[in-house]
């Protein structure tokens, strides 16, 4: 029975899981490389829950007892009481097996480990763990408390007893699964990525403004966000890290990151996440960022 649950990596995506099991009264520890992210988590976290308050959605002291069951940790050493520790740091294979082979002596043997990753193996990731059958994707969608599903992905070792454990967190959850054999991008960013980096070359090739792709996908395709607002949402750099990984692993050159979107991470401009990507949002309203060259002069 899952009652502890340990999340890594606490950017926008732990962040918001870490709310929906404090929300489903799960205890959870969180733990980040970065202690000023752990902080920016934790108040996050907590004006979420106000603004809940606020609009009369939770009681107060329902919001205090699901901060109670918060606990913000340094080492990895605190881990070894959890049931289950969720992996949610940077899109990156290197960094995430690395991290399984420090977390790994800390953890007990009934411990499950599932991945949040948006692309990679779950197969090469829980091969990298001392327990494949312990291993699994747990892919949630961004906004977290906003969205219902969670996509489960099986590595070629998961046991069922895995399986059926994780999809009974989702269940407490109160999010619906999706489930997808372990190919690259699972079914749903190797069908939405392909669109964003169309969405990016349609700008690169002067098809369209970036209003005019978002207002046109939004509303003639009837997608609450356009493609561009939901790179920016998404995060720019795992935008690219996705699409390397589907152009890497399928060989197929429609997966290759469009050049505009390689310059905008090369300038740092990741979207929400820095203030700045598609779109500027440092004001009121986000403003389009890119113009072409020959409009600059
Ligand atoms: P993010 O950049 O917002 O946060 C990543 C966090 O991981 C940062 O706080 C960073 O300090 C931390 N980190 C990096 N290396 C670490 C390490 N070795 N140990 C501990 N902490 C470390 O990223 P995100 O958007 O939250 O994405 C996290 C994961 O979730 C990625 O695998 C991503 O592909 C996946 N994902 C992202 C989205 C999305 O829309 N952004 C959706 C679904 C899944």
């Amino acid at each position: 029975m899952i009652e502890k649950i340990g999340i890594i990596g606490v950017g926008q995506m732990g962040t918001g899981i870490a709310q929906a099991c404090i929300l489903a009264g799960y205890d959870v520890f969180l733990h980040d490389a970065s202690q000023e992210a752990l902080q920016e988590s934790l108040a996050s976290l907590d004006r979420s829950l106000e603004k809940k308050v606020a609009r009369n959605k939770l009681l107060i002291q329902d919001k205090e007892k699901a901060i109670a069951r918060l606990k913000s940790v340094e080492s990895l050493k605190e881990f070894q009481s959890c049931d289950l520790v969720l992996e949610a740091i940077t899109e990156n294979e290197t960094a995430k097996k690395s991290l399984f082979k420090e977390l790994i002596p800390h953890l007990s043997s009934q411990c499950l480990l599932a991945s949040n990753t948006s692309s990679l193996s779950i197969t090469a990731l829980g091969h990298a763990t001392d327990r494949p059958d312990k291993f699994m994707g747990m892919h949630f969608m961004n906004p977290v408390v906003v969205m219902p599903l969670v996509e489960l992905v099986r590595g070629i070792e998961t046991s069922t007893a895995t399986f059926n454990a994780i999809g009974d967190v989702v269940k407490r959850l109160g999010k619906e699964t999706a489930v997808s054999e372990d190919y690259p991008g699972f079914i749903i960013n190797r069908i939405l990525l392909p669109m964003i980096n169309e969405a990016v070359y349609a700008i690169f090739e002067g098809v369209g403004t970036i209003e005019a792709i978002d207002k046109g996908m939004r509303l003639g395709t009837n997608q609450s966000m356009g493609p561009l607002e939901l790179a920016d949402l998404i995060g720019l750099d795992t935008c690219v890290s996705i699409l390397e990984v589907l152009y890497k692993t399928r060989g197929d050159s429609k997966y290759k990151p469009c050049p505009l979107l390689v310059k905008y991470v090369e300038a740092g401009w990741l979207g929400r996440k820095t203030k700045q990507g598609f779109y500027d949002y440092k004001g009121e309203h986000p403003v389009p960022t890119y113009r072409r060259i020959h409009d600059l002069s």
